[in-house]
């Protein structure tokens, strides 16, 4: 985990906002566990990045952005295997093809 204030005030100390805290029969402090992400600045009070987390984010965001894996469909005239993308006909042969699962 990488903590840093969303205003980069400098500020060193953070909260965690869902954690789930473990306390003996007293109420002593045991043991802690994050139960979901999401912390503030305890300097300033604004939200708080971690950073760890920011390059799983934005890869997931690009994995998102790419077209889903087109389908293959087999040419059926000459059997080509044809990833059907944006053409829709045979590149071999030219003869249409029917994409599964359309409308
Ligand atoms: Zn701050
Ligand atoms: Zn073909």
């Amino acid at each position: 985990m990488l903590l840093v204030c969303s205003r980069r005030c400098g500020g060193k100390l953070f909260r965690a906002l869902f954690a789930e805290v473990d306390i003996d029969s007293s109420g002593a402090y045991l043991d802690h566990r994050i139960a979901q992400a999401g912390y503030i600045c305890l300097n300033c009070g604004s939200p708080a990045l971690d950073l760890s987390e920011v390059p799983a984010e934005m890869q997931r965001e690009a994995d998102e952005e790419k077209a889903p894996p087109g389908a293959a469909v087999l040419c059926p005239v000459c059997e080509t295997l044809v990833q059907v993308d944006s053409a829709m006909e045979c590149p071999n042969c030219g003869a249409p093809l029917e994409v599964a699962g359309g409308t």
